[in-house]
């Protein structure tokens, strides 16, 4: 008896009709994502090839719905993943630069991967990170007290769960993280979720120990919106 009210229920004229517009807008709505979808990897290929961003502020959102097919159509296009992890960090960075340049330098933080160091570092480890004593065996000796000077919070951090506990302990505005691009990439998705204006660096090298950075790279965002450089310390080999 249930078996023939339900055939009779599906087999009405209504249900009918509504079943096929129901299919008629999955189908248009499968079309719609498609077609957007390869025009949003061809836009990403052409400014990756172009190195210039186009519509930066319409792709970010897009990208992170449509994420999967676009990165399938991009790979389909020539470019890889890590191709495609640069490109969206220089569009977040770019998005980001003019709130960042407008926070005042004492709410800004800076975090350095402690792979930057000399493999024989002397710093020691404390709540804060481990503190450099400019011991002139890598750069971060000449970085870390000129942006401490110019009003930065700077920490040399062991691993990522520091920045949050930093960032609970000294509620800073903005940040700038240096990492490898994986490690950006998440710190830029961090600072998204918690609506913190947040600046990515990526290293110049992978790995565990003396990876390398383009340390004017980084002065030249720190600087952003003061109205003097940041230059590092000299270097104590010149004298
Ligand atoms: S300069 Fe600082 S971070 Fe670099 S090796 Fe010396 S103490 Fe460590």
């Amino acid at each position: 008896m249930a078996a023939l009210i339900s055939l009779a229920f599906f087999d009405n004229p209504v249900w009918n009709n509504l079943a096929l517009i129901l299919g008629e807008l999955l189908l248009v709505f499968i079309a719609f994502w498609l077609i957007f979808s390869i025009l949003m990897g061809v836009l990403i290929v052409v400014s990756i090839h172009k190195k210039q961003m186009y519509f930066p502020r319409l792709l970010r959102p897009f990208f992170t719905i449509m994420e999967g097919t676009v990165k399938v159509v991009c790979l389909i296009l020539g470019v890889d993943g890590s191709q495609l992890m640069e490109f969206l960090i220089k569009i977040d960075n770019q998005m980001n630069l003019k709130n960042f340049s407008r926070i005042p330098v004492e709410q800004r933080v800076v975090f350095f991967p402690q792979c930057l160091r000399a493999r024989d570092c002397p710093a020691r480890l404390t709540p804060d990170g481990l503190k450099c004593v400019s011991c002139g065996k890598c750069t971060l000796g000449r970085v870390v007290p000129a942006l401490n000077e110019a009003g930065y919070k700077t920490f040399i951090i062991p691993g990522s769960t520091f920045i949050k506990r930093m960032i609970k302990k000294y509620k800073p505005m903005g940040m700038i993280g240096v990492g490898c691009m994986m490690e950006v990439k998440e710190g830029l998705e961090m600072g998204r979720k918690i609506s913190m204006t947040t600046i990515g660096v990526v290293t110049q090298s992978d790995g565990c120990v003396e990876t390398t950075m383009d340390f004017e790279q980084l002065m030249e965002v720190a600087s952003l919106g003061l109205s003097e450089p940041i230059r590092m310390k000299p270097d104590p080999r010149d004298k």
